[in-house]
C-alpha cells in the first residue's frame, strides 16, 4: 500500500479537508505555505508520466477538487503543483496535487 492508500483507508490519521468516491483531499503534514494541502486520487497512479488515456477522467476531476477545495478553504491566490520524480522532489510515488496558498509564493519555484 501506499502512504496515501493508507490515509485512504483510515490506517493512518490525516485531516482530511474533503473526499468523495474518487479523491481525497488532507492537509500536508510538512506545510510549506500557510495553506497546503494534498489532492490524492483514490486510484493509484504513480506518476504523471506513468498515466495513460486511462486517467483522463480521474486527472481532470482532481484538478477540478483542486479548485474547488481551495475555494472552500478561502484561497483566493494559489499554485497547484505536481512533482514528477525524485529530482522534481516527488517523495510519495502516488500522483497527488498539492495546493499551496496563504502567502506570497516566489517565481520560479525552488
Ligand atoms: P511529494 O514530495 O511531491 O511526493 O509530496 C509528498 C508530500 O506528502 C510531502 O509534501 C509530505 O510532506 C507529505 N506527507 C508525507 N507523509 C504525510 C502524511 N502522513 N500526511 C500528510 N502529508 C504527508
Amino acid at each position: 500500500m501506499t502512504l496515501f492508500e493508507k490515509i485512504i483507508a483510515r490506517k493512518i490519521p490525516a485531516d482530511i479537508v474533503y473526499e468523495d468516491d474518487r479523491t481525497i483531499a488532507f492537509r500536508d503534514v510538512n506545510p510549506q505555505a500557510p495553506t497546503h494541502v494534498l489532492v490524492v486520487p483514490k486510484q493509484v497512479i504513480p506518476r504523471l508520466d506513468t498515466a495513460g488515456e486511462g486517467d483522463v477522467a480521474v486527472l481532470g476531476h482532481c484538478m477540478l477538487v483542486a479548485g474547488k477545495v481551495a475555494t472552500q478553504l478561502g484561497l483566493g491566490s494559489y499554485r497547484v503543483v505536481i512533482n514528477n520524480g525524485e529530482d522534481a522532489g516527488q517523495t510519495v510515488f502516488h500522483l497527488h496535487l498539492h495546493i499551496l496558498g496563504g502567502r506570497k509564493l516566489g517565481w520560479p519555484p525552488g
